[in-house]
This record gives structure tokens, sequence and C-alpha cells, in this order.
């Protein structure tokens, strides 16, 4: 059997590396696409638009969640965030596969819109490790840390939802398991699917 395509959506508390590690796997393999998400929230120090987030008002938001554009969205922190469908289709209609870096509830339906994209869950080793990379990344405020942290333990239960878990200690070894897992589900389709797609 070939290789497909396929959808990844890859989970974690805020914090726990994600973005790193996405961007590692994805040096090794260009191929992978990253699904870049609509937001109503303002950009950050540093970020670019249409390639951090396709950043929008909220009337232009609600304009395409009317559309049916969204394969998911939600609101957190007073901001709409969401994936468009055009934004994944267009990998897939290359063949490449890609890449949704979103929170769990939004995991959980893109599973609902897409039945066979895969999960994966990024644990920190440690919860003590996670609050100090939080206060580390020097971005945001006491409060938005303290929120950010008491959706952790939610998130963390989750975990077993999803199809692979990969604990983010040493760096290198989660970038070699996330590539892995990546090449098992687009060769086999993952070894606990029933083969139907
Ligand atoms: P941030 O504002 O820090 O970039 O993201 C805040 C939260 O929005 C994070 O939990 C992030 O995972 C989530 N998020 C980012 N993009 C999307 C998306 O497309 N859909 C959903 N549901 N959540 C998203």
């Amino acid at each position: 059997m070939g290789r497909a395509a396929r959808v990844f959506v890859i989970s974690g508390p805020s914090g726990v590396g994600k973005g790193t590690l996405v961007s590692r796997v994805r040096d090794r393999r260009p191929d992978l696409g990253l699904a870049v998400s609509a937001t109503t929230r303002p950009p950050r120090e540093g970020e670019v638009p249409d390639v951090s987030y396709y950043f929008m008002t909220e009337e232009r938001f609600m304009a395409l969640v009317a559309e049916g554009a969204f394969v998911e969205w939600d609101g957190h922190f007073e901001n709409r965030y969401g994936t468009l469908w055009s934004e994944v289709n267009s990998y897939l209609d290359e063949g490449r596969s890609v890449i949704l870096e979103i929170d769990v509830k939004g995991a959980l339906n893109v599973r609902k819109a897409i039945p066979n994209s895969v999960l994966l869950f990024v644990a920190p080793p440690s919860l003590e490790a996670l609050e100090q990379r939080l206060r580390g990344r020097g971005t945001e405020s006491e409060e938005k840390i303290a929120l950010r942290l008491s959706r952790v333990a939610w998130e963390m239960d989750h975990a077993s939802l999803y199809d692979a878990t990969i604990v983010n200690d040493d760096l290198d070894v989660a970038v070699d398991q996330l590539e892995k897992l990546i090449e098992r589900y687009e060769t086999d389709g993952g070894t606990d699917q029933d083969g139907s797609h």
C-alpha cells in the first residue's frame, strides 16, 4: 500500500512546545502542510499575517461561519478561532498531508467533520515544566497564564481519546516519534484503524 495524504491534528497544553516540534518535523518533511487558522484576535509581536494566522474581524469571521467555510471553530478568551476547509483541502488536493495545530475541543470537532483524521497529543514531562515554559515565553500576563494552566488538567484528561501521545521531554526524541507516527498513519492507516479509509 502506498502513502495516503492524511489530516493530522496536534494538540497539547499551551507552552508544551507543539510549534517547535511541528516545525522540526516539517524541516525533515517539507511536503507536510501546516494549516493556518483564522482568528479574530489581534496579532502578537512577531506574528505574520496569513502565516501565523489569518487575522480578521468578527464580521468577516461570522460571514465565513454562515457560509460553512469552517471545518470547526470555537471561542477562546473572547476571541474566535477556526480551521478553514479551503486551507485543509489545498494540501489534500495536492496529495500532501496537512497538520492542524489546535486545542482538544477543536481536535474532537475535526474528528467529527473528518472521521479519518489522526489526533496526536503532545504532553509535557510534568506540570511544573509546563508552567516554567509558559512564564519563560514572556508574552502573556499572569492572569492569562493562570487561565491557560486551569485548562491543562482538562486537556490532559482527554489525551486518551487521541490516537497517540508524544511526551515532549527531549525534543530530538519527540521529533523522531512524531515523524514516525505521521509516516505510519500515511502508510498503513495506523494499526488501530478498521481499514475502511
Ligand atoms: P493563541 O491565541 O495562543 O494563538 O491560541 C489560543 C488557543 O486557540 C489555543 O488553545 C489554540 O490551540 C487555539 N486555536 C488556534 N487555532 C485554532 C483553530 O483553528 N481552531 C480552534 N478550535 N482552536 C484554535
